[in-house]
């Protein structure tokens, strides 16, 4: 009898263990794109603050003319911005020319508006171009090429809760989760995203701290 006793208390101990166990650290990188607006900007901001993390945002050239201060808070509360072009233009669409003027002129103007260097070139709409590294060369910016999951919060016809569940499904470490913000819908769930993000074991990375992270990690 106690021997059984012992034994179901043991299993339940395990089970119970087993549960609350510590997940192990894992990492993540949330980028924000198409800023920065007036409308969720500071919101965004807000929330990141009271969760205590940084995030990239993916700022477009002719959108920081417009909200410089926007811009400097961001770098002040210790995020990251990438260039994500100046006037967020299919590469396909361009000439060389044209090309170069939309990464360079959002370099140029980052940098003048906000006193901030970005070191990271963010394809608009994720799209690889040949000529782009190059380019990008050319004002010191690398091309950031990540294992990407997309909330495809750009997407009108999904819900929040879609948004939600592409942000929190399958994330491994290591990832860079995709939003926009536009997206009203964005600023309602993050924190939702974020606490089960953190429930999942996830620590928040910008860009360049992932970048230097999966440089170290040993090959899989
Ligand atoms: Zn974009």
């Amino acid at each position: 009898m106690f021997i059984r006793l012992l034994f179901i208390t043991m299993f339940l101990l395990t089970a119970t263990c087993s549960v609350k166990a510590e997940p192990a650290t894992k990492y993540v990188a949330l980028v924000f794109d198409d800023g920065p607006t007036t409308d969720n900007s500071q919101e965004f901001l807000a929330i990141f603050e009271g969760e205590g993390i940084h995030v990239t945002f993916g700022y477009i050239g002719t959108n920081v003319e417009k909200h410089p201060d926007i811009a400097k808070t961001a770098v002040d509360k210790g995020h990251e911005i990438v260039n994500h072009s100046y006037a967020h233009l299919h590469p396909k669409d361009l000439n060389d020319t044209a090309l170069e003027h939309d990464i360079v002129k959002a370099q140029e103007v980052i940098i003048e508006k906000v006193g901030y260097t970005p070191k990271w070139y963010w394809l608009p709409f994720v799209e690889s171009d040949p000529r782009i590294a190059p380019i990008a060369a050319k004002v010191n910016l690398k091309v950031y090429a990540p294992k990407l999951v997309s909330s495809e919060d750009y997407r009108r016809d999904l819900t929040t809760e879609q948004i939600k569940q592409r942000a929190i499904t399958n994330i491994a470490d290591g990832t860079t989760i995709l939003f926009h913000e536009f997206r009203n819908e964005t600023v309602t769930v993050i924190p939702e995203i974020i606490t089960e993000l953190k429930r999942q074991g996830f620590l928040f990375l910008t860009f360049s701290q992932m970048a230097e992270y999966l440089v170290n990690q040993p090959p899989r």
